[in-house]
Formats: C-alpha cells, sequence, structure tokens
C-alpha cells in the first residue's frame, strides 16, 4: 500500500505546519512519498514565496537591485530549519543561487528554488530522502512531461522506499530546469502517485474538500464527499475553484482516486475523487455533488428561415468562430434559430469581423448579441436516475421571480445548465443551493 501527498503553499507556510504534516505523515506508515510546495501565505498579506522569486526575476530584468526580496526568502527558509532545530546549511544553498543570480539565472530555474527549498528542509525534517525534481520529472522539447522516462526514473529511485520531492519543475532534454504552470505542484503530485502505481493521491490544502458552492456566495456550503472525475471536470469548467482537469489526468489514467484534504483538520475525510462510485439508491439524501457557474458570457443568437433542415449552415457558423479563435461554451438551438454562448472578453476583439462574416457565409435573417449572462450548472451523478431535477430547479427560480434566460441538459445528465442575468447570478446560486442542499 501507498499513498503520495501533495502538501500546497499554505501548508508549508511556517514551522508549525511542518509540525502538522509531519504528524499527518507520522500517523500511517503508508504516506512514504511527499510532493511539496513553496512556502505561501502565512496570513492574508503576506507574500508567497513563488511570487518573490518571479518578483526577484523581474528586478534581474531590469537591473534593478532585488537585495530586500531575497533577503526576505532567504529569512523566511532559514527561519522554519531553526524554529524546527534543523541541521541543514541552507546558507551555502542560498550562497550558490546568489552567485547564480549574479550570473545569469533562468528565470525558471530561479522560481523552482521555492520548491527545492521547502523540500530540502522537509526531507529532513520527516527523516526522508530528498529526491529532487530534476533526477525524474523529464520534459519533451515541446513542454510535455515524458511520462515513460519520468516513471520508470522515479520508480527506480523511489523503489518501496520513501520520499520528498519539490513540486512545479523538472528538467528539459538539453539539462536546463523548466516548470510547470502556476499551482504546477499539484501536477508532480500525481505524476509521482501515477508514477508508482499509489493505492490514493492525497492532496493536503487548507479548505476540507471540495464546497459545494462558492462560499463568497453562500454561506457555510457542505463539502462535497465524493465527486466522480467526470462531474470535477464539470464544475470546474462550470467555475469551480477546484483542481484543474489536467492536475488529474496522469492518475485519472491509472484508476487512482484522489482524496483533497485540509492540514489545518486531518481528520476530515476531505473530498474523494474517483473514476466511479457504487452507492446503494435508498442512501442517497441529496442527489445533486455541486453548483457552480460563471457571468460574463455573450450569446450570439442567428435566425435563417429553413435552417433547422439545411445542410451545411452549422459548420459554417462555426467555423466562423473558429477562425477567429473565440472558443463555443454552449449551443442552445432551436427551430431555425441557433444560439452560442461565448465568453464576452473573447467574443469583444473579435466580434465585429464575426458578424461581418456570419452575414456574408451564412446569410441569416437576424443576428442578435445579448451580454451579461450568467451560466449556472447544477451537477451531479445521481441526477440520470431521477425524475424531477429540473422541476425542482424551475420552481424554485420560478418562485423568487428568477428569470431563465436559457436552459441545457448535457447528454450524459450529468449537469444541468441554465442562463440567467449577471445580477440574478449569485441569487440564482443560493435559491439552487437551498432548493437542493438545505
Ligand atoms: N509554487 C508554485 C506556485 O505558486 C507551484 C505550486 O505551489 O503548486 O504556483
Amino acid at each position: 500500500m501507498l499513498k503520495v501527498l501533495k502538501f500546497g503553499g499554505t501548508s508549508m507556510a511556517d514551522a508549525a505546519q511542518y509540525r502538522k504534516i509531519q504528524d499527518i505523515v507520522r500517523s500511517d506508515p503508508t504516506r512514504r512519498v511527499v510532493v511539496v510546495s513553496a512556502a505561501g501565505k502565512r496570513y492574508a498579506d503576506d507574500n508567497k514565496i513563488t511570487d518573490l522569486l518571479y518578483l526577484c526575476d523581474a528586478h534581474l530584468r531590469y537591473g534593478v537591485s532585488c537585495e530586500s526580496i531575497y533577503n526576505m526568502i532567504r529569512e523566511r527558509y532559514c527561519g522554519i530549519r531553526d524554529e524546527l532545530g534543523l541541521k541543514i546549511d541552507l546558507e551555502s544553498e542560498f550562497d550558490v543561487l546568489r552567485e547564480k543570480m549574479e550570473h545569469g539565472i533562468s528565470r525558471e530555474e530561479l522560481v523552482s528554488r521555492g520548491e527545492y527549498f521547502s523540500a530540502l528542509l522537509m526531507a529532513e525534517f520527516l527523516g526522508f530522502p530528498f529526491v529532487d525534481a530534476t533526477q525524474w520529472l523529464f520534459f519533451h522539447y515541446d513542454g510535455t512531461v515524458d511520462q515513460e522516462k519520468s516513471y520508470a526514473a522515479l520508480r527506480g529511485i523511489v523503489g518501496d522506499g520513501c520520499a520528498v520531492i519539490p513540486g512545479f519543475y523538472g528538467l528539459m532534454p538539453d539539462g536546463k530546469i523548466r516548470t510547470l504552470t502556476r499551482g504546477g505542484s499539484d501536477i508532480t503530485g500525481a505524476l509521482a502517485a501515477a508514477a508508482l502505481d499509489a493505492d490514493v493521491y492525497e492532496n493536503w490544502t487548507d479548505v476540507s474538500g471540495i464546497l459545494m458552492a462558492d462560499p463568497r456566495i453562500v454561506d457555510n456550503p457542505r463539502p462535497i464527499e465524493r465527486a466522480t472525475y467526470s462531474e470535477l471536470r464539470q464544475l470546474s469548467y462550470s467555475g469551480a475553484q477546484v483542481l484543474h482537469e489536467m492536475t488529474v489526468f496522469p492518475v485519472r489514467e491509472k484508476n487512482i482516486p484522489l482524496n483533497i484534504r485540509n492540514t489545518n483538520d486531518p481528520s476530515h475525510p476531505g473530498t474523494l475523487v474517483s473514476e466511479e462510485f457504487h452507492e446503494p439508491r435508498s442512501k442517497e439524501q441529496c442527489f445533486i455533488t455541486g453548483i457552480a457557474g460563471k457571468r460574463d458570457f455573450s450569446v450570439v443568437t442567428i435566425s435563417k428561415k429553413g435552417m433547422a433542415g439545411a445542410v451545411g449552415t452549422l459548420r459554417s457558423i462555426v467555423e466562423v468562430f473558429e477562425n477567429n479563435t473565440v472558443p463555443i461554451c454552449y449551443t442552445p438551438t432551436g427551430i431555425d434559430v441557433l444560439s452560442l454562448v461565448v465568453p464576452t472578453e473573447k467574443l469583444t476583439p473579435h466580434q465585429y469581423s464575426i458578424m461581418d462574416e456570419l452575414r456574408s457565409e451564412v446569410r441569416p435573417d437576424s443576428i442578435k448579441i445579448t451580454d451579461n449572462m450568467a451560466i449556472i450548472a447544477v451537477v451531479g451523478r445521481k441526477m440520470a436516475f431521477r425524475a424531477g431535477t429540473s422541476g425542482k430547479i424551475f420552481a424554485a427560480l420560478g418562485a423568487k421571480n428568477i428569470n431563465i434566460r436559457m436552459i441545457s441538459q448535457g447528454p450524459d445528465e450529468l449537469n444541468i445548465l441554465v442562463g440567467v442575468d449577471d445580477k440574478d447570478y449569485a441569487e440564482t446560486i443560493r435559491v439552487l443551493y437551498d432548493a437542493f442542499v438545505k
């Protein structure tokens, strides 16, 4: 049995957090591989180390001294080491970094150092070997991860043992350090779990799992106990702040469950994400998994007599959007009328050329653009077995006088989307949460 754990920035923020991590790891001997982020914020207006490193890089580029920022980073890590009574000679490590900064260091190498120092400290604190990301996480020249080579390398190094690994970076074929996108330690953790065929990938953060709705809108939303990978995808696509699909791709590929946990509340089971669950129907209390949404969509509505039966019109319309690189998010249709729902910020720069091309390519009877539309998704794998979900949505919104401008149900019956005016966005989420969850 093996559990791979990843601890995010707030879990790595100070010595007190390191102690919590030690307790978590020691409480379960199968927790053998630990991936860490750079130190994050200790309080609301604190700085994240990675942000400070990007700032150092900007200073270096413009020839401005970054001495004070560099010292903040150095003191932060040396402070954690001293408070935990660790022996590691961080001063020499920082001297090497300083030297490189003076003689030209790539941005990617510089910003990766937060994870590197975090992992050095955590390795000594847990008594686990430090395994640098450059020893196993290999990229192709096009920036994608060479999974086969990386997995084989990590398996060779870790075997049945323990390790602490820095997240967020790896090595290019030419020996240079390359970073993943921001927040990329999640991906490192998922890759390590997949490489080692872990039984579970535990992603430790500062919330007790994914919440059923945005806590800025709903007071104390309930955490989601279980979600399938498809639901996670639906929720994040629809606007929920959860791990990106790319993050879970390596674990999903190997069918490894993902458990999102809270370092500050380790007894909370968090959210378990898996390919599927076998749940007895009778025990189901609440049959939706979560509610997510986004504002600021535009709806382009095209009408043309006879369009419903014509061949090729849909393709011509879609091509116009493709040529203008505007992504289409949803496409509700009627008879002889089609709407394309697109993010306003993507449409605005191309609005006139799109109108122009649609007029010449499609020759519609009318084109109308409506802005300020919000799309809200009610997501749940259990909806497929039930009658009445959409009835409940309409009844709840109708009772509150919220006008539904658009509706759509995904063909997989995993979600129901409603479009409302931007001004009704928050109220719609609250009403739906109360109707289904409270
Ligand atoms: N430290 C990096 C960032 O802030 C990567 C991570 O924490 O996942 O984006």
